[in-house]
């Protein structure tokens, strides 16, 4: 049997089918934008690999990173033990933070600090007296990852319907409407505080993806939006939560995408980028009045507490992941990629099949009636030598930031065939990211 063959047989790929899979490259090794595959083709990774690759493939100061930390310990527990990657890490995330975030609950994974953010949110509650105070309110269009807490958190029409049985129910608000870019109207987060008005009593926190709704809905919205949720949440004495997995690490330009709103929430989960796309870790970042309460409530301690928790490699890598964030001028390089999504795109409305484009930092969307047949995708693909991975209706590029003018043209190229490509047939079901 094939090692392709073994695959296609005995290994589940993401949402997809193990009885009949979709088609899957073999995939040799990575450099820069670009990803080898076994035949000795290449493709620039259009997608960062689910938006991790901020610096490129195997960039050498991350991989040396891990190399030299790998000489000394790769892993230890983290009950009863400490360790310099671990330290050095929270403390150039704290710089990197905004301000007053400076306590940290490294996770394993995006998902994993999500439910840790919400864990604390319930803890703090429950620590102020208010035991009551257990449900969150989320926003429609939104998506927090996979576990279960998560799935309960993101877009309840999404793709997690199948497990409704099996998840809590936590409160929705519409998803906001009102552009980036746009002029605020305070009746877009009207069904939030209705919500609230109705609810507060049962609540904990907020949480959302600020600004940029990303696997579930590609929305860009106002950062009026954010400091609406702000202002209900000192209110109600509730938590906001700003989930940054995606839109965080300058995705959208400012290093934090909630930056454009001018306020700060009392937790933060930060991913994906972290470490480059190099290794899993993601970090749950809180406030001193957050862990303060946690600690001065009963039973003081935070329960959480995962095996690989703060996993020496995988905090050396975001900590030369984080130094190239503080060295190398990000912005500049997101406005440019921002400006040439713009340029290049732009043409691409009023096209058949199209029905919106819209672009914001590193991110260029572009929504469809309904995607390609697969058969098509896989030609641009490959015609292009551009690896892109559309779903539901949206076909988009989320380039590795350090993406230079003539990437990101290829990229901008490969996008306009697929958005020219006849409609296919319609998809039962969604499909994730
Ligand atoms: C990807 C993502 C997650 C989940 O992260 P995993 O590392 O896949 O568990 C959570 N929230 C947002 C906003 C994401 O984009």
């Amino acid at each position: 049997m094939s090692p392709l063959d073994y695959d296609r047989t005995h290994i589940w790929h993401p949402y997809a089918s193990l009885g009949n899979p979709p088609p899957v490259h073999l995939a040799k090794s990575a450099s820069g934008v670009e990803i080898e595959l076994a035949d000795g083709s290449k493709l620039i990774d259009a997608v960062s690999s689910w938006w991790c690759v901020a610096h490129g493939h195997n960039h050498p100061a991350i991989v040396d990173a891990v190399r030299r930390q790998s000489e000394r310990l790769c892993h230890v527990m983290f009950g009863g033990f400490t360790h310099e990657p671990a330290i050095q890490l929270a403390e150039k995330l704290a710089a990197f933070a905004p301000p007053g975030l400076d306590r940290v609950f490294f996770a394993d994974s995006g998902s994993i600090s999500v439910e840790v953010a919400a864990k604390m949110a319930v803890q703090y509650q429950n620590a102020l007296g208010h035991p009551e105070k257990n449900k969150l309110v989320a926003l429609k269009g939104g998506y927090h990852g996979d576990t279960s807490l998560c799935m309960a958190l993101s877009d309840p029409d999404g793709m997690h319907t199948l497990f409704k049985g099996v998840m809590t129910r936590h409160f929705f608000a519409e998803k906001p409407a009102i552009p980036t870019h746009g002029v605020w109207n305070p009746a877009d987060a009207e069904s939030l505080r209705t919500l609230l008005a109705a609810h507060a009593g049962e609540v904990a926190a907020l949480i959302c993806e600020p600004v940029f709704q990303a696997a579930n809905a590609m929305n860009f919205y106002h950062p009026g939006y954010l400091r609406e949720m702000r202002r209900l949440c000192d209110d109600y004495g509730i938590l906001l939560i700003f989930d940054e997995i995606a839109a965080g690490c300058c995705r959208t330009g400012p290093r934090w995408a909630h930056a454009r709103a001018g306020i700060t929430p009392d937790i933060m989960t930060v991913g994906k980028a972290l470490t480059g796309g190099h290794l899993t870790l993601a970090a749950t970042l809180a406030s001193a009045k957050v862990a303060d309460a946690i600690s001065n409530g009963s039973p003081g301690a935070f329960m959480h507490g995962p095996t690989y928790m703060a996993n020496p490699l995988a905090c050396a890598a975001a900590c030369a992941s984080l130094d190239l964030f503080a060295q190398g001028d990000y912005e500049a390089k997101v406005a440019r990629i921002e400006r040439q999504f713009t340029e290049g795109l732009a043409p691409l409305r009023g096209r058949p099949n199209v029905r919106d484009v819209r672009v914001l930092g590193a991110v260029g969307v572009v929504e469809v009636g309904r995607l390609p047949a697969a058969a098509d995708i896989e030609r641009v693909i490959r015609t292009h030598g551009v690896w892109l991975r559309p779903f539901c209706n949206f076909i988009y590029a989320m380039p590795p930031l350090v993406s230079d003018s003539r990437t990101v043209t290829r990229i901008v190229e490969a996008l306009g065939d697929l958005a020219s490509a006849p409609p296919g047939p319609p998809v039962e079901g969604d499909f994730h990211e």
